[in-house]
């Protein structure tokens, strides 16, 4: 079981609302913090232990600032998202580099920048050295296909799009050998938004053996492994947040059977989370345009899914908290929607709340991480403001709601 509550009473809410209208998204600093701390708490023992935030979770230098006071670093796959890790101090070998149809000049900011090159392909190997030149540490993303289960969100490995087959692992680590790389990681990414901790002990398992076989059949040496992100967080009040110490047990388990006596310890632990880092400290905060009585009750909102789309694109279950109203039976079902001309422009469906009325606050749980980052302009509709709930209870802006000058000005149509 999670408490799903808000860091805020009506009144502060109200008083922030009175500056910054609806709707927005709020992120809880010290809560960020508080969470970042655990995670480095559970992975002490690790050497080299290190988060690489990924960055299209919630991609705002404010953020990732925070996150790097936080001793994390960034997973950037884009070239926007290698310019908000620099812009954010975020540089060299602090940044992972984990891309997918990579364009070249994406790589050459990479390694400009001294980011740690994670490839995709063996076919990118080529193209690296064709277009950049090799760096002096580069790690293969591996696709484990059929000898691992996936999950809902990325879905069978086999299917996925990702990553390097086992052989292709030998082929490309020896093809670098030869051409005189030294240093090399290895990276898994299989599962996103899973809540079973041994999913993670597996999975790294797996890397374990893995570059157990490869650095004895090639004679190299692996600096990392990269577990990926994909630990997920409870969006249900039914569902229990991933209990890291199970995790960090498990793993230190294996590596103390499996690398430490092997010869090629130490070995370091990367990890490049972004949902479970800032989602659950982040909420959508709306206003309560209209109620619609026909075959459904409806409830319609300020904001809709080009805030946040998650539950029309994922069928999601992100809850609602309505300030105020915390203590009242939740007797009444609603479908939550929002503006747009798409009937899955629902937050909820068939859901159990107070008495809404029009003017209420809705408070949408769990909008840290896939939420303002994943939103668009379909429909004429603007991104909203992005707020920081500091520390010390003050709130800043840290990213202003867009305008329609904003929407007009890519448009090269003469007045
Ligand atoms: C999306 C992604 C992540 C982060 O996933 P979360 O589910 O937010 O933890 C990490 N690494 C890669 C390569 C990704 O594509």
């Amino acid at each position: 079981m999670t408490e799903k509550t808000v860091p805020f009473t009506k009144e502060q809410l109200t008083a922030i609302i009175n500056k910054f209208p609806t709707p927005f998204h709020i992120y809880d600093e010290r809560a960020i913090r508080e969470n970042a701390g655990k995670l480095k708490k559970a992975f002490e023992w690790v050497p080299g232990f290190k988060e690489f935030f990924a960055v299209k979770a919630t991609p705002n230098p404010y953020i990732l600032k925070i996150l790097r006071e936080e001793g994390f670093g960034a997973d950037c796959s884009s070239y926007a998202e290698l310019l908000l890790a620099e812009k954010s101090s975020i540089i060299g070998e602090e940044i992972m580099f984990s891309s997918n149809d990579t364009p070249a000049d994406e790589y050459a900011k990479a390694k400009e920048l001294g980011a740690i090159i994670n490839l995709d392909d063996i076919s990118h190997i080529p193209f690296l050295e064709k277009h950049v030149g090799l760096p002096e540490l580069v790690c293969f993303r591996y696709n484990p296909g059929p000898l691992k289960a996936g999950n809902a969100i990325i879905g069978h490995p086999e299917e996925a799009k990702y990553g390097f087959t086992r052989e292709q692992l030998f082929d490309g680590y020896k093809l670098l050998r030869d051409k005189g790389v030294r240093r090399f990681g290895l990276h898994t990414m299989v599962a996103s938004n899973e809540l079973d901790p041994n999913y993670f002990v597996d999975t790294v398992i797996m890397l374990y053996d893995l570059i157990l076989e490869l650095s004895g059949a090639l004679d190299i040496n692996f600096e990392f492994i990269n577990m990926g992100g994909g630990i997920g967080i409870p969006y249900r009040p039914d569902q229990d947040a991933v209990d890291l110490d199970v995790v960090s047990r498990g793993i230190r388990k294996a590596y103390d059977e499996k690398i430490r006596p092997s010869g090629i310890h130490p070995v370091k632990l990367f990890m490049e989370n972004g949902r479970m880092i800032t989602g659950p400290y982040g909420y959508l905060v709306s206003r309560v345009l209209h109620k619609k009585n026909t075959y459904k009750q409806y409830v319609g909102l300020d904001a809709c899914m080009a805030n946040l789309m998650r539950p029309a694109l994922y069928g999601a279950y992100h809850h609602i908290t309505v300030p105020g109203k915390e203590k009242m039976d939740r007797n009444c079902v609603y479908d939550v929607t929002g503006s747009l001309c798409e009937n899955n422009d629902k937050f909820a469906i068939d859901r159990n709340l107070p008495g809404i009325e029009v003017g209420d606050i809705v408070v949408i749980h769990d909008a840290g991480a896939h939420g303002y980052s994943m939103g668009f302009n379909y429909n004429g509709k603007l991104r909203s403001a992005e707020l920081l709930l500091q520390s010390d209870g003050s709130v800043r802006q840290i990213r202003r709601a867009e305008t329609v000058d904003d929407y007009f000005a890519t448009l090269d149509f003469p007045d």
